[in-house]
């Protein structure tokens, strides 16, 4: 067994906002959702200390037994919650919150439970095209909100105002039937988790990754899922980030590949089971 990982913050003077952390049978990526400073979040706390704190809970109830994925996020989901609860308004929509990957081996099968719109991609031993695991919810609300967006350059006043905008607007959409579903302080989220099992011998490696690594594949369009697995595991997360931070100065205004962020937050895990 083999592990790598890689992350890097998405800009100068930004505390990274994406969570990785593992033990010999677990893996956790979060990517935290953050919120503009003018939108009062009723938190004191920032988004970064949110993921920490979720990350290391879900890793300390990993290695304590093997309970479903579900109750163990639930269950993390309360303990954040507890931590903040005498100091701030966890009713608030705008609190801290997060997108989340597990993946778990135990004796009898590999576990998986994706949450928002980070992606974990299974390279199995009986096929060639690997598995996708991914969570559109988010990607299906923000499509609608985003036409706007899209039309303005990065790195423009106006991009900024209308991001901003369209991320208050997402808020209306978040942790509610029909809308889509993230870890923050609701555990009923947890509940609404994709969630799956192989048995551990059918796969031969994992590759998860937060939004801001696998652009390359499913903004950027510059290479497959194949294609992304092999970057990991010849030159490892280090190269697949790189690659992608330099696809993103060849187009910093988005002019080629409308984003919200002409950079962000990257994460890449790369299992070798
Ligand atoms: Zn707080």
């Amino acid at each position: 067994m083999s592990l790598a990982f890689a992350t890097e913050v998405g800009g100068l003077n930004r505390e990274n906002e994406d969570f990785v952390g593992a033990t010999p049978d677990a893996v956790v990526v979060l990517d935290g959702a953050g919120y503009p400073a003018r939108l009062r979040t009723g938190c004191v706390h920032t988004v970064a200390w949110y993921t920490r704190m979720l990350g290391s809970s879900l890793l300390a109830m990993l290695t304590a037994g093997e309970r479903p994925l579900a109750e163990v996020l639930a269950e993390g989901i309360k303990t954040v919650s507890s931590l903040h609860s005498s100091t701030c308004d966890l009713a608030h929509p705008g609190s801290p919150a997060a997108t989340v990957l597990l993946l778990r081996r135990t004796t009898r099968s590999l576990d998986w439970l994706v949450l928002a719109d980070s992606i974990l991609v299974l390279d199995m031993n009986s096929t060639e095209e690997p598995m996708v695991v991914s969570d559109d919810r988010l990607a299906d609300v923000t499509a609608t909100l985003r036409t706007r967006l899209d039309a303005l350059p990065n790195g423009s006043h106006e991009h900024e105002q209308e991001r901003l905008a369209s991320v208050e607007a997402q808020l209306e959409h978040r942790n509610r039937d029909g809308g889509y579903w993230v870890a923050s302080t609701d555990p009923m989220a947890a509940e609404h988790s994709l969630t799956g099992s192989v048995p551990p011998d059918a796969v031969r490696a994992a590759a998860l990754l937060s939004d801001g690594a696998s652009r390359l594949v499913d903004c950027f369009e510059l290479a497959s899922w194949r294609c992304l697995l092999n970057i990991l595991e010849n030159d490892g997360p280090a190269e697949l980030i790189n690659q992608v931070r330099t696809a993103e100065h060849t187009d910093p205004h988005g002019a080629r590949w409308p984003r919200g962020k002409a950079h962000d937050d990257a994460t890449a895990v790369y299992w070798q089971l």
